[in-house]
């Protein structure tokens, strides 16, 4: 995973993308570029952010890019068709993936929050993340009982965050159907805080 200088090269890579729609399932129909070489091209590594020590997977440019986001939200969902119902985001970047997600697959999409975001009553757990700790809501009326639910976020790295969304969906009476993250950082284990959940990363690094 490199800085962003090739991305121009990359995008030239990528023009001759397709896409035609059956029913509301898109298919790529040509696609040449692995997963690898798409994250080398988008996702910018940020040394010491946000504080020394840490090397922050910035996704951003992923969400920018029209082929970027499409083709990982593709590959987020594809391994979990027809086991869910719903698609739950975890605030911040894990939104827009599941708003993607929801969208291509038919299904609705459940915010879970930072504390003090959501209006209406919640269930509230608390966590420790890898450069501090934080607390997630969820609305306590969202999810019928037994409804599937499909976590989706951007980077997997103590756990943490997942661990804390799961047990809120739990509380709040649905079933995790699985995990889907694109980027998960192997040294920090968080996988094995997760044992028991269908975890799926696109990429460890
Ligand atoms: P954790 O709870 O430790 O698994 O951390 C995962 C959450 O924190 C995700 O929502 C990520 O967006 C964010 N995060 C943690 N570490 C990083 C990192 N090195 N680069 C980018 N995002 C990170």
């Amino acid at each position: 995973m490199s800085q962003r200088g090739a991305r121009a090269q990359g995008q030239e890579k990528c023009s001759g993308w397709e896409y035609h729609a059956q029913g509301t399932k898109i298919l790529c129909v040509t696609n040449n570029e692995s997963i690898t070489d798409l994250l080398d091209r988008l996702c910018a590594v940020v040394p010491d952010y946000p504080q020394p020590g840490i090397s922050f997977k910035d996704l951003t440019p992923v969400f920018a890019d029209p082929i970027g986001l499409r083709r990982l939200v593709d590959e987020l969902i594809a391994p979990f068709a027809g086991s869910y119902d719903i698609v739950a985001g975890l605030e911040a970047r894990g939104f827009v993936l599941a708003a993607a997600a929801a969208y291509a697959s038919g299904k609705g999409m459940l915010t879970i929050r930072k504390a003090g975001k959501l209006p209406r009553e919640v269930f509230r757990d608390d966590y420790t993340l890898e450069y501090g700790s934080a607390s997630l809501e969820i609305h306590k009326d969202e999810i019928a009982p037994g409804t599937r639910v499909l976590v989706l976020d951007d980077v997997l790295a103590t756990g943490g965050t997942v661990g804390s969304s799961a047990r809120l969906i739990e509380r709040a009476g649905g079933v995790v159907a699985g995990v889907g993250v694109i980027l998960e950082l192997e040294e920090l284990a968080g996988r094995k805080k997760l044992s028991g959940y269908d975890v799926r990363s696109l990429q460890l690094v």
